[in-house]
């Protein structure tokens, strides 16, 4: 066959995998719609326990090369501020899925240079230090990119994303690591950190982690307007170099107008959430 029929029939079959699994039995949404209206349906082909079990490997993997290299938690102000911030955040996660406020949260800060933050599947929380410090983020911000992550988490974007990938025969790697035919743990790990830190998440993910995050922050006490200057900080830190945090978050030209679109909504959210005496 030619390539670009074999590439067409490769294309083909994915999209008639997807659509047979679909209509079968593996689609399904994984949140409540919440005050923005997030509610498209998932295609899931692995379960969010084999997810689960990969991601703890792969975060407690990471927090002990971040111990031995002396970079967890170093700064212990700035590891009880993120912390104090993901307390607020984590009971706020009931409006979209109830389970999720029985999760293992675990909220750790690596001190690095890099502009990056991930939430993995089952609410495991990196910040890096360099994020904060470089963008001098304020706790609105901080709570900003939180939401924003953890949105991504709720709606199991990862879990999403592999699916999709096992759908279309390019996810064969990860599948037999998550079918525990990978070998070691450390492949697992291995595999876990490129599907789960490394991949860049879709436009559609992107936006459904924003309005899910802005909530999650106002719900929490936290002003959604620094979505607005959290996006100007990172803009403008991508024109030296992009932050990795940009090259898993792809930057939307429309991200602003999302953000400013959701504002009425969340506003009200926020005036009554925040704390006493604060202005704004
Ligand atoms: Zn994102």
């Amino acid at each position: 066959m030619e390539p670009l029929r074999t590439m067409f029939a490769i294309t083909l079959r994915a999209a008639v995998l997807t659509a047979v699994a679909c209509a079968l039995v593996a689609c399904e949404t994984t949140t409540g719609s919440g005050a923005v209206g997030v509610n498209r349906s998932q295609l899931m082909l692995i379960s969010a326990e084999q997810l689960d079990q990969m991601a703890g490997q792969t975060y407690n993997a990471l927090t002990a090369e971040a111990t031995k290299k002396g970079q967890l938690n170093t700064d212990a102000a700035m590891t009880a501020r993120v912390r104090a911030i993901a307390a607020r955040i984590e009971p706020q996660t009931k409006v979209f899925r109830p389970d999720a406020v029985n999760w293992n949260w675990q909220v750790n800060v690596i001190d690095s240079k890099e502009l990056n933050a991930f939430c993995m599947p089952g609410g495991r929380i990196m910040f890096y230090s360099g994020l904060i410090k470089q963008l001098n983020l304020t706790d609105d911000e901080i709570a900003i990119v939180m939401g924003h992550e953890i949105g991504h988490a709720l709606r199991e974007h990862s879990r999403e994303q592999i699916s999709q990938q096992i759908a279309a025969q390019t996810g064969i790697g990860v599948g037999a690591a998550l079918l525990g035919l990978g070998g070691a743990g450390a492949d697992l790990a291995n595999q876990g950190y490129q599907s789960l830190v490394a991949t860049k998440f879709s436009r559609t993910d992107e936006t459904e982690a924003d309005r899910i995050g802005l909530e999650l922050a106002a719900r929490a006490g936290y002003d959604p307007r620094a979505g607005l200057t959290l996006w100007e900080k990172m803009s403008a830190a991508a024109k030296d170099a992009p932050p990795e945090f940009l090259s898993t978050h792809p930057a939307d030209a429309n991200r602003a107008a999302t953000i400013r679109s959701l504002l009425p909504t969340v506003m009200p959210l926020y005036q009554a959430a925040k704390p006493k005496g604060v202005a704004g």
